[in-house]
């Protein structure tokens, strides 16, 4: 697999230095030269084989041989040990739940893989530093991705009283190769922090640093496998269209590069909160980033989403030949409590607030366009990842699943610095000299 620079066309880097630097030098994203088309016959295979199988196939045709056969099935296979169930709501309308991985986020797919990726391309004998900063849902995954993985240490900031309960457990409980760092600030300047570091020549001279951010392209090429097995639990599957519900647009990313590899997708839609850059550029062409606002569905609130050049190159970089392939709808926090209260009421589910802004998306455009098949909209978070919320809006308390519950009674250990970078450089060289 070769990759480009949404800045330059000309770069041709291998997979390896991709997965490992995250971010080309010119700041655009990395951009794979080939999506090798799997033909129908070979995808009718596809859809006959078991969810890990199937991923790993998946994951053959477009890494390619970057990564040797048997060393690649074994990094998916450990990656991808959980179900993606499909569930069907009413006729035509299903859920496709992404939330069974150990942090229940669908966020549990991309950290899996792409530890186990990272590992595998760290050079010998030396240790691997993997530097992210979190809001709240991508520390617990990296965190639980990374966890025991050899030769990777892994530090993890977080903003003081910033991140919930539960999710601060999830990155302090863990310890071993696993570091978390409270910084007396907001989450910009723990990302501020990070971005620092890697321009540190002394620290980069001394170590190799890496990073877990969402633009890595090994996080986006496993979102891509629950496409194909969405598909598979169908029985016709001519007609199907997905509702993502979208912040940095990741995984409608994803969605698109399975499209590319030949699954028949006929239209994504995506739905967000009222962060809605995207819907607003399908809707008149403009595409104005601004600061985000704060909503119930807080892992997407994004106001300068992070794939948008990638979703924008891989439809052809015009507004015209997006907006066919990409519909768009912003929905306010009282539409999506709401729709919380219709779906429980209705059919007895219980939905998180980033699922029920899809669940919005998706009757909006069967209403819109009349589309009459399947339309599988993704439920992304376990409710009781947004417990308060979810108890209050439906007047009703709710079981968390042990592996969150249990959480509660670790211990927690963390360091607490102030939101300055020399005493992070400082720490960090006097804990890993
Ligand atoms: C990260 C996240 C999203 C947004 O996904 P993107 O790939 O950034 O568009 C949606 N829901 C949940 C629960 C998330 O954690």
């Amino acid at each position: 697999m070769h990759l480009y620079s949404t800045k330059n066309k000309n770069l041709n880097i291998e997979f390896e230095e991709a997965v490992l630097r995250s971010l080309p030098q010119d700041n655009g994203l990395y951009m794979p030269h080939e999506i090798p088309l799997i033909n129908k016959k070979d995808l009718l295979v596809l859809l006959d084989k078991s969810f890990e199988e199937l991923s790993f196939e998946v994951a053959k045709n477009i890494i390619g041989d970057s990564i040797p056969e048997e060393i690649l099935k074994a990094i998916v296979l450990e990656a991808i040990n959980f179900p993606a169930p499909l569930v069907m709501l009413e006729e035509n309308i299903y859920c496709l739940e992404l939330f069974h991985g150990p942090t229940l986020a669908f966020k549990d797919f991309g950290a899996r893989f792409m530890s186990r990726v990272m590992n595998y391309y760290k050079r010998e004998n030396e240790k691997l530093f993997v530097l992210v900063a979190t809001s709240g849902d991508t520390g617990g995954a990296v965190a639980s991705g990374f966890y025991n993985v050899e030769g990777i240490e892994v530090v993890i900031l977080f903003p003081k009283g910033k991140v919930s309960p539960l999710q601060q457990k999830q990155l302090t409980t863990l310890g071993k190769n696993i570091s978390a760092i409270e910084i007396d600030g907001t989450f910009d300047d723990c990302q501020s922090i990070v971005k620092q570091a890697f321009l540190d020549e002394e620290l980069i001279h001394k170590y190799q640093l890496s990073s877990a951010n969402s633009i890595n392209i090994s996080r986006l090429i496993p979102q891509s496998f629950y496409y194909f097995n969405a598909l598979r639990q169908l029985e016709d599957i001519s007609d199907v269209v997905f509702v993502v519900p979208s912040g940095n647009f990741g995984n409608l990313t994803a969605g698109i590069l399975a499209q590319k590899m030949g699954l028949p997708i006929k239209h994504f839609v995506a739905a967000t909160n009222i962060n809605d850059v995207v819907p607003e550029y399908i809707k008149n062409g403009h595409y104005n980033p601004r600061q985000s606002e704060q909503t119930i569905s807080n892992a997407m609130d994004v106001g300068n989403p992070s794939n948008f050049y990638r979703m924008e190159t891989l439809y052809g970089s015009t507004w015209n030949t997006v907006k066919e392939n990409v519909s768009a709808y912003a929905f306010t926090d009282g539409e999506t409590k709401n729709a919380m209260k219709e779906i429980h009421d209705k059919y007895g589910y219980i939905i998180d607030p980033h699922g029920a802004v899809a669940y919005l998306g998706a009757l909006k455009y069967k209403l819109d366009s009349g589309h009459n098949g399947p339309t599988i909209f993704m439920e992304t978070a376990h409710p009781s990842k947004f417990m308060e919320t979810v108890e209050s809006v439906l007047n009703i308390k709710i079981e968390i699943p042990e592996r969150l519950a249990s959480l509660s009674e670790k211990n927690e250990t963390f360091t607490i610095l102030h939101n300055d970078y020399n005493e992070f450089k400082n720490w960090f060289i006097k804990k890993y000299h």
